[in-house]
């Protein structure tokens, strides 16, 4: 049998959970202060209408009737007993805090064992980190939460128009496991402005930090978004299928070997796409991607040799 070069996300959850565990999206009637004018306008170059769900439910739709549909589904195909509840698009804290504990509570039901919630580094905060520990605790349902950061170059964040920088994630990491949660941060490997340095640092970045998670993204380009427009005057080059790959493992290479890996490329909706992923499937990326690691015997980990102290090795091994 072939060895696990990377940590695999639903192994981690089998692990943990004893069985197969699936993700069930939620949207959310929210935005994202980066698109409402709180901290920009407009939001991220690359974020559409839809933001990251696409392929989820109408958020008009209640918490509780979107699990209920969703879990439906997914138990029929996959004889699935225990779920997650993921509060997938745009920025889910996002809300006053009343409101978001309303919605919270409503995922608490028999079947989640855990509710995972997406927003960006600066919108985490000690009031709705404490009301989700107490939860924690009455409900006994673990918590994750997911944050966007796509690059630790800050000049490529500001490209991008993020709002923030690499500042907040620091911050926002801390302060999650200060409650206890882990943290999945997200990250783009090919965005026009980042080279390979900048993916190396960003898994050397996310390994110190203690992040438990990431979740890896090709950038997608959308038709009416800055970037789209970018796209379409030829204003930067997307690097090649092969050199993705290349990237992957590099920062596979640097990350440390604990940390789960939830995606290795990102997925885009149908329509209204101007680029996604060379035109290949996801799962043929992936393919790819074991295949060339596999030919280069590499491992999540190879090179992660560079925290506690590095440097004063020759001396405590001598
Ligand atoms: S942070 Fe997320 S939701 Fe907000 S603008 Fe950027 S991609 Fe869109």
């Amino acid at each position: 049998m072939q060895k696990n070069r990377y940590r695999i996300y639903s192994q981690y959850l089998k692990e943990k959970y004893g069985e197969k565990v699936y993700k069930i999206p939620i949207n959310l009637p929210v935005t994202c202060p980066n698109r409402d004018g709180t901290v920009a306008k407009g939001g991220c170059i690359f974020c559409g209408e839809e933001g990251a769900g696409f392929e989820n439910l109408a958020s008009s739709i209640s918490v509780t009737e979107q699990l209920q549909r969703n879990i439906a589904y997914i138990q029929k195909k996959y004889k699935a007993k225990k779920f997650i509840a993921y509060f997938q698009n745009f920025t889910n804290t996002y809300l006053p805090l009343e409101k978001f504990k309303e919605y919270i509570y409503a995922a608490c039901e028999e079947n989640i064992v855990e509710i995972s919630i997406s927003t960006r580094p600066d919108c985490v905060n000690d009031a709705y980190l404490l009301f989700l520990k107490e939860l924690k605790e009455k409900e006994n349902i673990n918590i994750s939460i997911e944050l966007g950061l796509q690059s630790v170059n800050y000049h490529t964040l500001k490209k991008i128009n993020r709002g923030h920088s690499l500042a907040e994630l620091i911050d926002a990491i801390i302060r999650i496991k200060k409650y206890g949660f882990e943290s999945c941060v997200h990250m783009i490997l090919n965005l026009p402005w980042d080279d390979e340095e900048d993916v190396m640092e960003g898994a050397k970045i996310i390994s110190s930090l203690g992040v438990e998670q990431v979740k890896l993204h090709s950038l997608y380009i959308l038709k009416d978004t800055v970037i789209g427009k970018m796209y379409e005057r030829h204003e930067f080059e997307i690097i090649s299928l092969e050199e993705y790959v290349k990237r992957v493992i590099i920062f596979l290479e640097y990350l440390n070997p604990e940390v789960v890996i939830q995606r290795l490329a990102g997925r885009a909706p149908k329509e209204n796409t101007l680029f996604c992923n060379w035109n290949t499937s996801w799962w043929k990326i992936k393919d790819a991607i074991d295949e060339r690691m596999e030919t280069l015997d590499s491992y999540q980990g190879k090179k992660f040799d560079y925290l506690n102290g590095k440097a004063l090795r020759r001396f405590l091994h001598t």
